[in-house]
């Protein structure tokens, strides 16, 4: 491929920001800098990019770069620092065992970086202390679908919503958060007429180009699923055989008309007819896509919310086939690729069980390790209370800023802090986190690396480097080997590239086929340099010979022990009510800012769509504290207060806030939003509920 006179060859690469995956071409410009334009030829976009996206170019170049390692704020050698972060993680493991030594990584990392960083702590160290700001994206979609599924298989593709009658979005910003998948949508009711509900308290962007938009009460997601439930079974809508077929359907069933008898429109702060025009519309259409995210996701309840929109997709059969089936769509580029490999506390590698003896003896034969960890590590909440503790005393945080983004994160800022001896490798110093950072490693950053990313629809694409990292930046995948091979554990860390990894990872699949589990790339797993370099996007499971998979669970065969997949009969439980006046603070994105602005706050272009921080709060609540329209506010919750502009809404109920999560102490002195949350988290993923924390709202005294 040629690219415009003047200009280098165009490299197809993938986007560095959201779990939609979209392909890029990317052309090194004569002037040093890079054209970023949407690749026509990948199937997550087909040439489309939204505004993120499109301005990735102006995130590249070594300004505001870490450019060499740094030992205690001192410029040093990787020589230095490489045997120095060995040492001290060996030292301690040696003297208090290698449970006082955690990684926390990102869904920024590539499937070949979190593949060795999860062998090194699993595998070699013998710990399962490894987690990922993934957690907090995800981690209830994975737990719904191993209980539903036996397996954490999303079912279905994109062009499921493009094929589907019917799409319901629930708890999700997709006009925002998954631009370019709305975008697809969008073009395909203009083709189809495809009818849109989004379920959401907050009336979004997506709320509004919908054709029903059901402002529940928060969190009351489940009762409102089972009462779906409940009239499909009353109408007459369940599959034929759908109770012999689905495990533990009849309880579900039972539960849900429990559920469904007592008083469900208040529970759920909608009137009878709006879910009486909901229920209508999902029983009569057969072709419905319910897409969830981290409205499901952050929740208490998130794992039992997940399960209550499964089990109306199961009961039905509307899943694994054209345009039918629930669809989690994940926040980051690689969340799924870091699931494959095992990044989280309470997974092996290849979707295995570290509670399984047998999963556990295969990988370690596999490795050539020691034993590995019988039991769950560490997950993100837990790992910073542990290093607030002492139970932690040496932590390795790559690619992300929980300084910001966890909840509580000045807790998390102090128990950083605490820790004996904290590494940051990231591709900046300016973060709230590297500056508690005893060594800063220099991370390369997209655009300087190779690897590989999943999407939400089990898409593998990859990321290929086209410019140079600056300074003394590295893959990450590299600098944890050199830490591996100086702790002594040379072999299994050997890698000639990104591609060895990837092959070493994608044979290792076999055992997932062996034990009769989803994630197959063994179709892969001859790949050499030159094949791995020419991949083409793929969705997994790709056996040998085969060209990957759009869809599962068409022919009824699940990964359960039974073969057949589980509802599950969910309670709604009690909601969180606040009291003495607090208000509910649901945290969340807006469409031209990343995360916590690492990458995003470098395009000048992106602060133009919404500039600073923001409190969208409801007239009544707003007038009721003498707040008018642009005041500044003092929002507080933990023991930690924000600052930030009053936005006077009818968007948000009554009773309930919303800000954006982006904004860190770089940007803006007092707006880490995430600092207001409580770490409540779902009891079965561990996922923190991000979306209502109880706070109280003032006016700023010199507003
Ligand atoms: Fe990147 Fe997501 Fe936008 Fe696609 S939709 S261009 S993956 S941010």
């Amino acid at each position: 491929m040629s690219g415009p006179a003047g200009t280098g060859a165009p490299v197809r690469t993938t986007c560095a920001y959201c779990g939609v995956g979209c392909g890029v071409l990317a052309t090194p410009e004569a002037d040093g800098g890079t054209a970023i334009a949407g690749d026509p030829d990948h199937p997550a976009n087909f040439g489309r990019l939204c505004s993120k996206g499109s301005a990735l170019g102006a995130t590249l170049g070594a300004e505001g770069r870490l450019l060499d390692p740094l030992i205690a704020g001192q410029r040093s050698s990787w020589v230095d620092a490489t045997a120095l972060v060995a040492a001290r993680f060996a030292d301690t493991i040696a003297r208090h065992g290698p449970d006082s030594v955690a990684f926390y990584v990102s869904g920024q990392l590539l499937t070949e970086d979190y593949y060795v960083a999860n062998k090194l702590m699993k595998g070699f160290i013998g710990s399962a202390n490894i987690d990922t700001n993934s957690r907090l994206c995800m981690a209830s979609s994975v737990a719904g679908h191993k209980r539903a599924f036996g397996s954490d298989t999303v079912p279905g593709c994109y062009e499921d919503l493009e094929e589907a009658d019917l799409v319901v979005l629930v708890g999700s910003n997709l006009a925002w958060c998954h631009p370019v998948l709305h975008q697809r949508l969008m073009a395909a009711r203009d083709k189809r007429g495809t009818r849109i509900v989004t379920i959401d308290p907050r009336r979004t962007v997506t709320a509004d180009q919908s054709d029903l938009h059901l402002a529940l009460r928060p969190g009351s997601d489940t009762s409102l699923f089972n009462g779906l439930l409940h009239h499909l079974a009353d109408r007459g809508h369940l599959a034929a055989g759908a109770i012999d077929a689905v495990e533990g359907l009849a309880d579900a069933l039972a539960l849900a008309a429990s559920d469904a008898a007592a008083g469900l429109a208040e529970r759920c702060g909608l009137s009878t007819g709006e879910i009486a025009a909901f229920f209508a519309e999902w029983a009569g259409t057969e072709r419905v896509v319910t897409v969830y995210s981290q409205g499901v996701n952050q929740a208490r309840n998130g794992t039992d919310k997940v399960n209550a929109i499964l089990n109306c997709h199961l009961a039905t059969g509307r899943i694994g086939r054209v345009g039918m089936g629930p669809f989690s769509v994940t926040g980051q580029p690689n969340a799924m690729g870091g699931r494959e490999v095992g990044g989280l506390a309470n997974m092996l590698a290849c979707h295995l069980d570290l509670e399984n003896a047998a999963h556990r003896a295969a990988v370690q034969d596999y490795w050539s390790c020691g034993p590995l960890p019988q039991s769950a590590g560490l997950k993100a909440v837990d790992l910073f209370d542990a290093c607030a503790s002492g139970q932690v005393r040496a932590l390795w945080i790559m690619g992300t800023n929980p300084a910001v983004s966890l909840p509580r994160a000045d807790h998390v800022r102090d128990a950083i802090a605490a820790c004996d001896f904290t590494v940051v490798s990231d591709v900046t110093a300016d973060t709230d986190t590297a500056e508690l950072a005893d060594v800063l490693l220099p991370a390369a950053g997209w655009g300087e690396k190779d690897g590989t990313v999943t999407n939400s629809e089990r898409r593998i694409s990859r990321q290929r480097a086209f410019c140079p990292a600056p300074g003394q930046a590295r893959p990450d995948w590299q600098i944890i080997c050199d830490v591996a091979r100086a702790m002594g554990f040379g072999a299994g860390f050997d890698f000639g590239g990104p591609h060895a990894i990837f092959a070493e990872y994608a044979g290792m699949t076999a055992l997932s086929r062996r034990f009769g589990r989803d994630l197959d790339l063994t179709g892969l797993a001859g790949l050499d340099r030159a094949g791995y370099d020419a991949l083409r996007p793929v969705q997994w499971p790709v056996a040998p010979g085969g060209a990957g998979t759009d869809r599962m669970f068409g022919d009824g065969d699940y990964f359960t022990p039974s073969g057949r997949p589980r509802a599950v009969a969910v309670a709604a439980g009690p909601e969180l009510e606040p009291q003495g006046g607090a208000l509910l603070l649901n945290t969340g994105r807006i469409r031209d800012q990343w995360h916590t602005m690492t990458r995003s706050g470098q395009a000048e272009v992106l602060t133009r769509h919404i500039a600073e921080p923001f409190l969208e709060i409801h007239p009544e609540d707003a007038a009721r504290r003498g707040i008018g329209p642009a005041d500044i506010v003092t929002v507080s919750g933990q023991g930690s207060t924000a600052t930030l502009r009053a936005l006077v809404t009818s968007r948000v109920r009554p009773g309930t806030l919303f800000a954006p999560m982006h904004w860190s102490g770089q940007f803006a002195a007092d707006a880490r939003v995430d600092a207001l949350v409580a770490p409540d988290r779902d009891p079965v993923s561990g996922q923190p509920a991000l979306k209502s924390a109880p706070v109280h709202l003032s006016k700023c005294a010199w507003s």
